[in-house]
């Protein structure tokens, strides 16, 4: 018997990051080569020309995963039984913008889609937001989506944290992607991040990166001291070099993290290992219940989703970082509390 197409709604599917998920998603880059896919592109009315034209190129590709694809501007349509929501659809900072009108203008995004996924969605639908601000976006769909959806079912990306992490230790250490594990990113999806390798192991696991980071730069205090002033830095920064350099921005790595991030949460993480997300917390590390905090998370598949790794050893330096993120998350949600969103 054929096996029903899983509903993967994407929401802003006439800008850049729609336009280089959808393709892939439908390729089955993201569920595996053996589930059909029914896509959904949620646009607002100035950007249904572009979701509609990109979805012609998606019949074009004949894709063989591909049952079909809507297009439309009613969250409710496009909600409606869907699985797995990517909300990347959102309103950009612009100049002269204060903190408080972006979250404003995106709480009057997210508030309504939270509310059609809780009208509408599957009653086991999972979410990633990627639109930013990300972590608090997602605490305000998950608000709005309560009591019929739980908060645990929504989560932010900080998979591309992650990912450019571990690249950046690649390229420091000369070895391969598949050869580090154990990073984490913790705290808010911005430039306050924790993206941490206190506990990251090379090679077949027995090697610390930290030990190798030493031996290449002259002891602890020199590994340490490149951890706080060049990597951290860089990846924090990350997105806005590669503005600098392509001149525009991260799109298609973004993309791809989002992949990364529904992958792994959908057909679980390898047994050993974890990868980083943003997810509610039920207090893990002295986070403030309810926020939505990057953790090292790990996943059992869609039924259980992504779940905090607990009992990491944290030392001063990072707890002092993880709580200056945390500082920050909680500074959003008291900012739309204000505006009485929460
Ligand atoms: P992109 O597709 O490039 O980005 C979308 C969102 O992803 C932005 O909030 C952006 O944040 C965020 N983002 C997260 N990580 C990254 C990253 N590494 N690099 C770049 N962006 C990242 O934006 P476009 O303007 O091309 O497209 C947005 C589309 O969303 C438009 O077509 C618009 O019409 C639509 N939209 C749809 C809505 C809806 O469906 N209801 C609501 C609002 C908009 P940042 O701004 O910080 O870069």
């Amino acid at each position: 018997m054929a096996t029903e197409p899983t509903t993967v709604t994407i929401t802003g599917g006439g800008g850049q990051i729609g336009y280089a998920l959808m393709f892939r998603i439908a390729a089955g880059d993201m569920l595996g080569p053996d589930r059909p896919v029914r896509l959904r592109l949620l646009e607002i009315p100035q950007g249904m020309r572009a979701a509609e034209g990109a979805a012609l190129e998606l019949q074009d590709c004949a894709f063989p995963l591909l049952t079909d694809v809507d297009v439309t501007d009613d969250p409710l349509t496009a909600f409606n039984g869907t699985r797995i929501a990517m909300l990347v659809g959102a309103r950009p900072r612009t100049a002269g913008m204060e903190r408080g009108d972006l979250l404003a203008a995106n709480a009057g995004i997210f508030g309504p889609q939270g509310d059609a996924i809780g009208a509408v969605a599957d009653d086991g639908v999972r979410v990633v937001v990627v639109g930013n601000p990300a972590n608090t976006n997602a605490l305000i769909a998950a608000a709005s989506a309560s009591p019929d959806i739980p908060a645990e079912r929504f989560t932010a990306l900080t998979r591309l944290d992650h990912n450019r992490a571990v690249g950046q230790l690649t390229e420091k250490l000369g070895v391969g992607a598949d050869q580090i594990e154990g990073v984490a990113i913790w705290g808010n999806h911005s430039a306050s991040q924790f993206p941490d390798v206190t506990h990251a192991v090379v090679g077949s696991g027995d090697t610390m990166v930290i030990d190798v980071l030493a031996e290449r730069l002259g002891g602890h205090e020199a590994a340490t001291a490149w951890l706080d002033d060049v990597f951290i830095p860089r990846v924090a920064k990350r997105g806005a070099e590669i503005i600098d350099v392509r001149g525009s921005s991260s799109v298609a790595s973004a993309a791809n993290a989002a992949i990364d991030h529904v992958r792994d949460e959908q057909l679980g993480t390898p047994r050993r290992t974890w990868t980083s997300a943003a997810v509610v917390s039920r207090g893990e590390y002295g986070v403030p219940e309810g926020l939505v905090c990057s953790f090292p998370v790990r996943s059992r598949g869609h039924e259980h989703g992504y779940e905090v790794v607990e009992g990491l050893d944290l030392d001063d330096r990072s707890r002092a970082r993880i709580a200056a993120s945390v500082d920050e998350l909680v500074g959003e949600r008291d900012a739309v509390r204000a505006l009485g969103v929460l």
